[in-house]
């Protein structure tokens, strides 16, 4: 007997048949004598639909912000995820498993402060355990908790895959299975490059790397926190039939697992390709070069939550002038560009100027570590396309390569190909 918890995305909750099928998943373990907590996202498209709900409302009057409020957007977006709980709780129910429904307050789960983008600070899974010693299903509200105000707290897009990795850590779960409507991680995003394969495994390190770069597969935090409570994660499809055969394995479950660097015995130079869309590049031209400037310019960004990813500084020439390139979301250029003109007397610059609609692909691999010449490969294959290099920023275990949008899938598959990812 084992503790496992399951997560069903929003695909996988689509719609009532959906939920009925994924309660045959949820019977197949209880019957194999497993205690079982499932997490549930809301039902596909509903939290798009929520979220334009809100953000389609009027600021408060008098408010000083230009954003609703977030605790408000908290309170609404999380509703999604009430209905599909209730509901595959009565699904349950119906084929004679015992189950009901938790919301995150409930239990509680609690997290900090942000709403909007909060973190998991806490989970009380004592009641859980209890219930689930009696065979009782937990079904419980993906995305969601409460902060320290006593109020409803949303985790940030795709945050049901936070819930589940973080429930499955404090209940000290033998797995987490995370269902959705891929069979595992693959070497691309399948729905780009139909020639990916599907990994049987990949180190914690690079599905943190390939979720950060933009492979929308698993939420970041909830490859941060598998990383750090060794929480063995499974990626799996819930389009299988719940009965066909080796979908109860438990020791071996049909998908890819989430794991530990050294549990990977045959490791490839690279293991993948992410790619983002909608990022932004901003350049100040002739940017006073002195000490402080760097600060200058992203501490504020930073106070006004802007996210910067790629940063190039050239060498000035004559020591006192350079240009300074970085990227932000596209979502964030018209605030960035806010906050640069308000500083821009202290730093001092000559001018600024932002184009929107860039990609940035990234190839991933630990095997970089140890090969050299994994970078040069990508510049000759892009340039062999006729692809333009706006940004290039590496580490140890990525390359990451800004270009212009429409050649977002060419570079995909350009890449996939010259490393020799493409299935046979
Ligand atoms: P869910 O609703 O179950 O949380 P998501 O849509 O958030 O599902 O994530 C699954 C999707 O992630 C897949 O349909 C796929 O298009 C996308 N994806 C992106 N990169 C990858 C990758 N490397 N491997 C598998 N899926 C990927
Ligand atoms: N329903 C939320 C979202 O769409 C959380 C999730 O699906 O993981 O972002
Ligand atoms: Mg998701």
């Amino acid at each position: 007997m084992a503790r496992i918890v399951m997560k069903f995305g929003g695909t996988s909750v689509a719609d009532l048949t959906r939920i009925h099928n994924v309660a045959r998943h949820v019977k197949r373990e209880v019957d194999a004598g497993h205690e079982v907590a499932v997490v549930v996202s809301a039902m596909a498209g509903k939290t798009n639909e929520l979220v334009a709900w809100a953000q389609g409302m009027p600021k408060a009057t008098g408010s000083s912000t230009p954003f609703y409020d977030a605790r408000e957007y908290d309170a609404i977006v999380a509703s999604g995820e009430q209905v599909t709980a209730g509901l595959l709780a009565i699904a349950l129910q119906s084929i004679g498993v015992d189950a009901r429904s938790w919301q995150g307050w409930q239990i509680p789960i609690r997290t900090d402060n942000a709403h909007g983008a909060a973190r998991i600070l806490d989970i009380d899974g004592s009641e859980l355990v209890r219930r689930m010693g009696l065979g009782q299903v937990a079904v419980v509200t993906g995305f969601q908790g409460i902060g320290p105000d006593n109020r409803i707290a949303t985790l940030g897009r795709g945050g049901s895959d936070t819930s589940a990795v973080a429930i499955a850590a404090a209940l000290k779960a033998d797995r987490c299975d995370i269902y959705t409507d891929v069979d595992g991680v693959y070497t691309t995003d399948p729905r780009i490059e139909p020639k990916a394969r599907r990994l049987a495994k990949i180190s914690f390190e690079e599905m943190l790397e390939m979720a950060s770069l933009g492979a929308k597969v698993l939420q970041v935090r909830s490859v941060e926190l598998a990383m750090v409570h060794k929480v063995r994660t499974f990626v799996r499809s819930s389009f299988e039939e719940p009965d066909a055969p080796g979908m109860g394995d438990f020791d071996n479950p049909p998908g890819t697992l989430i794991c530990d660097e050294d549990e990977i015995v045959e490791q490839q130079v690279v293991t993948g390709i992410a790619y983002a869309k909608d990022e932004a590049q901003i350049s100040l031209r002739r940017v006073d070069d002195r000490p402080g400037v760097a600060a200058g310019i992203f501490g504020p960004l930073a106070e006004a939550n802007i996210n910067v990813d790629m940063i190039v500084q050239n060498i000035s020439e004559d020591g006192s002038r350079t240009d300074m390139t970085f990227t932000v979301p596209s979502g964030d250029v018209d605030k960035a560009l806010a906050v640069l003109e308000k500083n821009r007397a202290t730093v001092g610059f000559d001018a600024v100027q932002s184009e929107a609609g860039m990609v940035k692909v990234s190839v991933i691999g630990i095997g970089m570590r140890s090969h050299a010449g994994v970078a040069a490969t990508a510049f000759k294959a892009l340039a062999e396309k006729g692809i333009n290099i706006r940004a290039i920023t590496t580490s140890e275990i990525k390359i990451s390569i800004l270009i212009d949008g429409p050649y977002a899938e060419l570079a995909v598959r350009t890449l996939h190909s010259v490393y020799g990812l493409d299935k046979q």
